[in-house]
């Protein structure tokens, strides 16, 4: 890895998945044959992309039950370990709707109402992604969504991951669809005779997921677009190398274009964090992604002291940052910018990843600067309650009309006038 001085405006070299021209045509040609021949196109599509007939899209019960038989009793234990933590955080989250009142009688308040539907995506392809399921499931549900349709490619076998399909059991997702890419998207924001449309579509998955949720957004709702993923660790002279070095590769395993970045204030650790990359990445199963990873986006930043390291941080706004230093908690209450932040030793990346239950949808790509974590939130909108007792109506009846009359807006004016406006009743004169 590359080692640099820390220089004023350092930032993240940016990689924003915009996607070619041909593979936007080819996302808007899917959605358009999804919104005309439904299901048909999705099996039609599902032939061509994922080479399978998926036959009846609908998981099946005993396909629940084969799956959750296919997995041993400790992966399951896991599972189940995962999404308690999950669950308790997110419950933590859950906010209640509020009124208030005062002494003219009005009433002015904000309902929280869950959204109705949401579809959640879980990439399929090579790999499996249990994890996915919980942490996009179970903020949905603490929310109190009432429907949540999971929707997944199938594998060579015409069948999801046993892994993700018990996950889906252990969340409480009962609605499964064998289908991914593009036309799963489409399915989900404009429905099909089989799949009922939702209100918001979250869940990660390939360029042409991405690309697919941005050509829907405004119809339904989605999460976030979310980048390759992003880890920075803060260290100084007491981190050990050979553990930074190794979270620095679990990101770097995720994606040729994942961005791994090391802050310090040691020259020493710098030096041996290069090294122990070096070793390490040309053991990892996944090496060839990893190693494309750290050469093209890998870097280590040499601080002249903590100040700067914490500067170079909030320019990055990483989606994951460790802080592995003495004085850790001190350094966590200075940074501005991060999307979930590991504190110490023991706070490796995966803990959070998997385990620990805050949400590992982060804001990647410097959007953590204005973006939060998936959290309940996501899940539940709200409405203004406005309930003006005749007493406030009187007393502001007449600024009301004036302030719509500011706007040129007469109308406005002559819907409060028609209730009166003053002590009597009456209107002006
Ligand atoms: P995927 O489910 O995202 O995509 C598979 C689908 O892509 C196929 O079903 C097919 O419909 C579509 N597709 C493939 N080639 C196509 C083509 N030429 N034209 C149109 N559509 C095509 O699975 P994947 O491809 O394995 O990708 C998974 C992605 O999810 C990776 O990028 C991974 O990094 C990401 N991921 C992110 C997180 C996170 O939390 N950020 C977690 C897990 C996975």
């Amino acid at each position: 890895m590359k080692i640099e001085r820390f220089a004023e405006g350092i930032s993240l070299k940016r990689s924003v998945e915009a996607g070619t021209a041909d593979q936007r045509k080819a996302v808007q040609d899917i959605i358009y044959d999804v919104r005309k021949s439904g299901n048909a196109a999705l099996h039609t599509y599902t032939e061509r992309f994922d080479g399978v007939s998926p036959g009846e899209l609908l998981v099946s019960e005993l396909e629940m039950e084969e799956a959750t038989a296919a997995l041993t009793a400790e992966q399951l234990e896991i599972i189940q370990e995962a999404a308690n933590n999950i669950r308790m955080f997110h419950e933590k989250q859950i906010r209640n709707s509020w009124f208030t009142t005062d002494d003219t009688g009005t009433m002015l308040g904000q309902k929280l109402t869950p959204l109705d539907a949401v579809g959640v995506y879980v990439p399929g392809g090579t790999a499996a992604y249990p994890s996915s399921v919980l942490m996009n499931a179970l903020p949905a549900k603490a929310a109190g969504v009432e429907r949540i349709v999971m929707v997944s490619p199938p594998g060579k076998d015409g069948k999801l991951s046993p892994a993700v399909l018990a996950a889906a059991k252990i969340a409480g997702v009962k609605e499964i669809y064998k289908v991914g890419g593009a036309q799963a998207i489409a399915a989900l924001a404009y429905g099909t005779e089989t799949i009922k449309k939702v209100d918001k579509i979250v869940g990660p998955g390939n360029i042409y997921v991405a690309l697919a949720k941005r050509e829907v957004f405004g119809d339904v709702a989605i999460d976030m677009i979310a980048g390759p993923s992003e880890i920075a660790v803060l260290a100084d002279e007491t981190a050990i190398a050979a553990e930074v070095a190794a979270d620095l590769l679990s990101q770097a395993e995720h994606d040729a274009r994942a961005c791994s970045v090391l802050v310090t204030t040691s020259t020493s650790l710098a030096e041996e964090v290069a090294e122990e990359v070096t070793k390490q990445v040309a053991l990892l199963p996944r090496h060839d992604i990893a190693a494309a990873s750290i050469r093209d986006y890998g870097r280590i930043v040499v601080c002249g002291n903590m100040a700067e390291a914490v500067e170079a941080i909030n320019e990055l706004a990483p989606e994951h940052l460790e802080i592995v230093t003495t004085d850790a908690l001190e350094i966590m209450a200075k940074i501005r910018h991060a999307g979930a932040i590991f504190i110490g030793r023991y706070s490796s990346e995966p803990v959070g990843d998997y385990f620990a239950g805050p949400n590992h949808v982060l804001p990647t790509n410097g959007t953590a600067r204005f973006s939060s974590p998936l959290n309940v939130d996501d899940f539940q909108k709200k409405s203004s309650i406005i309930m003006y007792s005749e007493k406030a109506f009187r007393k502001n009846a007449e600024k009301i009309a004036a302030f719509a009359r500011m706007e040129g807006l007469e109308a406005h004016a002559r819907a409060i006038e028609s209730r009166g406006v003053n002590e009597s009743g009456k209107g002006p004169e």
